[in-house]
């Protein structure tokens, strides 16, 4: 009895081996394989024919030509923050929103004392290449003050930081660790030089913005710029610049620089902060207002 439970095995396993090599042979002979996928059986076929060759060298030249061209994913892979979440949404409390671009140089200090005598919180976009043992000083005081940090890229160079996505990175990367050195923040928010819309930035505007989200920044553009950076405006200008659309607005952002050769600025800021407030403003800093920017508004 015993014996036949042997020889009964025996003949099971020899027949689960038999079939299993017919099988083998069967794909080998027809390139059919039948695949357990969840409780349905898949057919995937391994037939060499020519239409699936060539479908197969089409889809490796579309995957390397991704790859190729989104290379730059790979670098800086510490560039990467967490993004701002706004608090304050667009409502009927009128808030204004003042930005300096292009220091810090020496008239920041001055900027950051008036802003501290009339309690405004603005936003510092700043350039790497101008901060000097000032400059550092500058930064800190502006995180004291509560006031925000934003990136304006290290050289502000067109030629080189829209020449590719990758010479962008570079250069904004450079910014990024100066800062987070000097003042212990990863900064989340940025402005592209001449705004996010310009003529510099045209060929890789969308894959450069795309980049940058998908690295976690936010980008700020304006929609009132008080002008001080063309030409040689007077204080007068200056100020008019600002106040006159300034109603049409009620959350407005107000592009203003802090560069060495704006001196005015620093001069007629306080007279700006006065007359803002008076129209019943009071200001806060941009990472917490949801994004303004260029194309999308
Ligand atoms: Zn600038």
């Amino acid at each position: 009895m015993r014996e036949k439970k042997c020889k009964f095995i025996l003949f099971g396993i020899l027949m689960v081996l038999t079939l299993r090599l017919c099988f083998i042979n069967y794909k080998a002979v027809t390139g059919v394989t039948i695949e357990e996928k969840g409780n349905e059986p898949v057919t995937v076929w391994n037939t060499d024919s020519d239409a699936q060759r060539k479908a197969i060298v089409e889809n490796e030249r579309i995957r390397v030509d991704v790859d190729t061209k989104k290379s730059y994913m790979k670098l800086y892979p510490d560039l990467y923050v967490e993004s701002i979440k706004p608090v304050i949404s667009l409502e009927k409390k009128k808030i204004a929103y003042l930005s300096f671009d292009d220091g810090p140089s020496h008239i920041t200090s001055e900027i950051l004392d008036t802003l501290s005598n009339y309690q405004v919180k603005a936003t510092f976009f700043v350039l790497g290449c101008t901060i000097t043992a000032e400059g550092e000083e500058c930064l800190k005081e502006m995180v004291e003050q509560g006031h925000a940090i934003g990136i304006h890229t290290y050289s502000h160079n067109y030629k080189n930081i829209y020449s590719s996505v990758e010479a962008f990175l570079k250069d904004f990367y450079q910014d990024y660790l100066l800062i987070y050195e000097t003042t212990g923040i990863k900064v989340n928010i940025f402005r592209f030089p001449w705004g996010s819309y310009n003529t510099y930035n045209k060929g890789i505007r969308d894959e450069l913005i795309a980049e940058m989200e998908r690295r976690g920044f936010t980008y700020y553009d304006w929609n009132i710029s008080a002008e001080d950076s063309v030409g040689t405006p007077s204080e007068y200008r200056i100020k008019s610049n600002v106040l006159k659309d300034l109603d049409s607005y009620r959350n407005p952002i107000i592009l203003m620089h802090d560069s060495s050769v704006n001196k005015l600025t620093a001069k007629t800021l306080p007279d700006i902060l006065k007359s803002i407030q008076e129209k019943g403003y009071v200001f806060d800093t941009l990472n917490h207002r949801e994004p303004y920017q260029f194309g999308r508004h």
